[in-house]
């Protein structure tokens, strides 16, 4: 009995340093596919899959991928074997905005044009409003792709949508297709330190005066194997994301089944009768974990 418990305990605290990414970033493999890992010698390392087998493998087949810069050319293929997604639960969401701010900070955004939108919904007259933190959907059938004139954004194999500011001309027609006004424009320089950073779609760093930018999953942080940044963020684990070809997500804290997630919780894509095939669930914000209140100042403590 004690046994388990201290078998459970370390279960914990390896699922917990998951969401620093510490571990993910020192084995090399995505944070959706390990539940737990244990170092067996100097050259070995035992992990645990989804499937709940054990692998041993060496060392020095595991690699990191971090710091690499991936070009404009590459970023259009997106990640080998992954196909992203993203899972909000509304019933745990109060509007505290860590997303939000994370999300700013590392992409030197201004509050006039955020990634991600928290909106107070309320769905008719008789039922209680709710906060909806809302971004790209990084649609599988995605509008703004097919109006672009110069081919700037594109859908990537592991389902990401991405722009390349420097082809987008500024044209804005990607904007106006959006049925969900995801994307902003780069209205200002980017800051002074930014901008001998070499450009690529996948961090948008420098951004471009004149150009079309919007969430985009952090597919730099993907290549590390860690989470995008507003999901560790988050202090009461709304958001949720993975891989759908593991059937696995996680919010840092817990790693769930997808399949079994959308289905005992009702799961549904906003919108999704215009047929744009949203690569982000939403969970109804039943049985919820806070009141509604307005007041931001009250509520943003965690
Ligand atoms: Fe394009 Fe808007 Fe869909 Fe994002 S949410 S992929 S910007 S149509």
């Amino acid at each position: 009995m004690e046994n388990k418990k201290s078998k459970t305990d370390s279960r914990r605290q390896f699922i917990k340093k998951i969401s620093t990414g510490s571990l993910l970033a020192a084995s090399g493999l995505a944070f959706s596919s390990i539940t737990s890992c244990k170092d067996s010698s100097e050259e070995k390392t035992t992990l645990l899959t989804t499937d709940g087998k054990l692998v041993e493998v060496s060392k020095s087949e595991i690699k990191t991928l971090e710091n690499k810069h991936i070009t404009p050319e590459e970023s259009r293929l997106g990640i080998p074997g992954k196909k992203w997604v993203m899972v909000v639960d509304l019933a745990k969401c109060k509007n505290a905005r860590k997303c939000v701010d994370v999300c700013d900070k590392h992409h030197n955004l201004t509050p006039d044009r955020p990634y991600i939108k928290v909106l107070e919904m309320k769905d008719n007259d008789k039922s209680a409003p709710y906060w909806m933190p809302k971004k790209c959907f990084q649609c599988d059938n995605p509008p703004c792709v097919k109006v672009c004139p110069v081919g700037a954004t594109y859908k990537r194999s592991d389902g990401i949508v991405l722009i390349d500011n420097e082809r987008c001309i500024g044209c804005r027609f990607c904007m106006a297709a959006c049925p969900y006004s995801a994307r902003v424009f780069n209205w200002a320089e980017p800051p002074e330190e930014n901008k001998d950073i070499p450009y690529s779609p996948e961090t948008s760093m420098p951004s471009k005066i004149g150009t079309v930018a919007k969430c985009d999953f952090c597919p730099d942080m993907l290549r590390k194997n860690k989470l995008p940044h507003c999901i560790p963020a988050c202090p009461n684990g709304v958001i949720y994301f993975g891989d759908e070809n593991d059937d696995t997500v996680t919010n840092g804290d817990e790693t769930v089944r997808l399949s079994t997630l959308l289905k005992d919780k009702a799961g549904y894509r906003y919108m999704e009768e215009l047929g744009t095939k949203p690569r982000v669930y939403y969970l109804p914000p039943v049985d919820r974990m806070f009141p509604f209140k307005k007041n931001n100042d009250e509520i943003s403590e965690s």
